[in-house]
């Protein structure tokens, strides 16, 4: 959806705040915490390496094709090769030459693309369903509603400060791909074609499950849902102590009942007021396949549109190299009506293929197996990110190359979600195995360590937090994973069966690989 003309042309007006805490950063003026405190809002974060990462927002993980060629212009002329598909739907552009941010956020936004609020003490992208609208089985498109949203979070972005970030999901059905019942504020679809709203959740130091706060609620009345939170967040939030400021703490200050009576009241001033209403048409998708298709292939899905299919794609670690990309464009940018939708776990979809299509495709989508361990959702890790601890996207390729040598089963391992700090980038609370990065003192020096958890859900009426105890040496995971692997092989079940009986046995083998 076209960023609204007056909320586009504040965003220009604004940018020079950020040019000017640019150029001062620049000369020495200002240093980098104050520079942060102004760079983030416009979502460049400096990387630990002196270089810089940008995060574009993505609407609901959903990028035509006009915004993939803007974004690989950018990245022809500035040199930028690494790009991460992040569990936001976002995707950040890193490695950029110091004060390259200041040109590209003026030059994306020329394009429409917008990375105001994609950080800092703003609502962030939202996310939505990846293959909402396409998804077989899947109650109704919620999509065009988390693009509603979007526009209506946009025009405050900036004007009304908030605590901390605030996150949004959509979600088209009990999957819950997008944990919209984990966030600061979810949807969740239902099968009359209502939502259900979770608010005050959140993932990270105190992880808390959201509170459903309304139930049935006709999509035309999102907003109001939106602004409640906000406005409750706004009063009752924490500006003092970041620690505690995400809205998730107002389930320990106000208490779940103390919160909800809030959260009632507000919103009976707010649809009192009524000047919310949005009338959102859901998209139509005419296209036409083109016959049966003849090759079979996990990273082919059939659509709900006869003969049209999602091919998926999902580099290792998130990181998507963007000639890789331009590869993929110039393969699909002429067929009608392919767009490339983010998944929340670090892939894209390319979706609205035909048979043909799909199968011409499919050798350039030669990335994990969704739900398999090659697929692990994991964040930047410390090498990039300033605050982080351990490196786990060196994690990630330590654990793939020992199991890769094993040839087990797809799924016999699941899609690990690796954090390099206490922050919870990678979902670790709702990993079936979750990794948090640490570090442990040893006769050897400081060595990077994860804490293991396990049994994570976010399946909506099904979430659990990951539960672990025990802290293992980054050196020590891969063996760990090849012993597990081996005995989950011979049960010929995938983990995720597995473990249902033998959760004395895993923890058994974690114990013995634990510092
Ligand atoms: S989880 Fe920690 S290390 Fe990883 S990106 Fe987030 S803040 Fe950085």
């Amino acid at each position: 959806m076209p960023v609204n003309k007056d909320t586009l042309s504040r965003f220009y007006d604004e940018f020079s705040k950020f040019n000017e805490a640019s150029h001062e950063y620049e000369d020495q003026k200002i240093n980098a915490k104050e520079y942060k405190a102004v760079s983030t809002s416009f979502g460049e974060y400096l990387q630990r390496d002196n270089h810089q990462m940008l995060r574009i927002r993505v609407p609901g993980g959903r990028m035509t094709m006009h915004m993939v060629r803007a974004i690989l212009d950018c990245c022809q002329y500035y040199h930028i090769d690494r790009l991460k598909i992040t569990s936001g739907q976002a995707l950040q552009l890193h490695d950029l030459d110091p004060h390259a941010g200041r040109r590209l956020i003026l030059r994306l936004l020329d394009n429409g693309i917008v990375t105001r609020g994609s950080g800092g003490d703003n609502p962030n992208n939202i996310t939505a369903s990846p293959l909402s609208g396409v998804e077989k089985g899947k109650y109704f498109d919620v999509q065009p509603y988390s693009d509603a949203a979007d526009a209506y979070l946009l025009k405050y972005t900036g004007i009304e400060p908030l605590p901390r970030k605030f996150k949004i999901g959509f979600s088209n059905s009990p999957l819950n791909e997008t944990h919209a019942t984990i966030k600061d504020l979810g949807f969740v679809a239902n099968p009359d074609h209502t939502f259900d709203v979770y608010a005050a959740g959140g993932l990270g130091i105190n992880p808390k499950l959201g509170i459903c706060v309304a139930k049935g609620v006709n999509p035309s009345k999102i907003l109001y849902y939106m602004r409640t939170m906000l406005d409750v967040y706004m009063e009752n939030g924490n500006y003092k102590v970041r620690s505690k400021a995400r809205s998730r703490f107002l389930q320990d200050t106000m208490g779940v009942d103390g919160f909800c009576k809030a959260f009632s009241t507000h919103l009976e001033e707010v649809l009192a007021d009524g000047s919310l209403d949005i009338d959102v048409k859901e998209r139509t998708y005419d296209k036409k396949g083109d016959g049966p298709i003849t090759v079979q292939d996990p990273r082919l899905v059939p659509q709900k549109q006869p003969g049209l299919y999602a091919v998926s794609y999902h580099p290792m670690g998130g990181y998507l190299n963007s000639r890789k990309l331009e590869e993929i464009y110039q393969k699909i940018n002429q067929w009608d009506e392919v767009e490339i939708r983010l998944t929340p776990t670090g892939g894209l979809y390319v979706i609205n293929c035909t048979a043909s299509e799909a199968e011409e495709l499919l050798p350039l989508a030669d990335g994990a197996i969704e739900g398999d361990i090659s697929a692990s959702v994991v964040c930047v890790g410390h090498k990039r990110c300033d605050i982080g601890i351990a490196d786990s996207q060196q994690l990630l390729r330590d654990c793939l190359a020992a199991v890769g040598k094993e040839g087990f089963s797809i799924g016999t391992l699941p899609a690990m979600h690796i954090s390099g700090c206490i922050s919870s980038c990678g979902s670790q609370h709702v990993g079936l195995i979750g990794w948090r990065g640490t570090v442990k003192k040893t006769p050897d020096g400081r060595k990077d360590a994860y804490l293991f958890s396990y049994g994570g859900s976010y399946l909506q009426g099904k979430e659990k937090l990951a539960y672990g105890k025990q802290t293992m040496l980054a050196e020590q995971i891969p063996a760990f994973l090849v012993t597990l692997g081996r005995e989950v092989e011979k049960s010929g079940l995938p983990f995720s069966e597995w473990l249902k009986t033998n959760e004395a046995r895993l923890n058994e083998i974690a114990d013995s690989f634990a510092v």
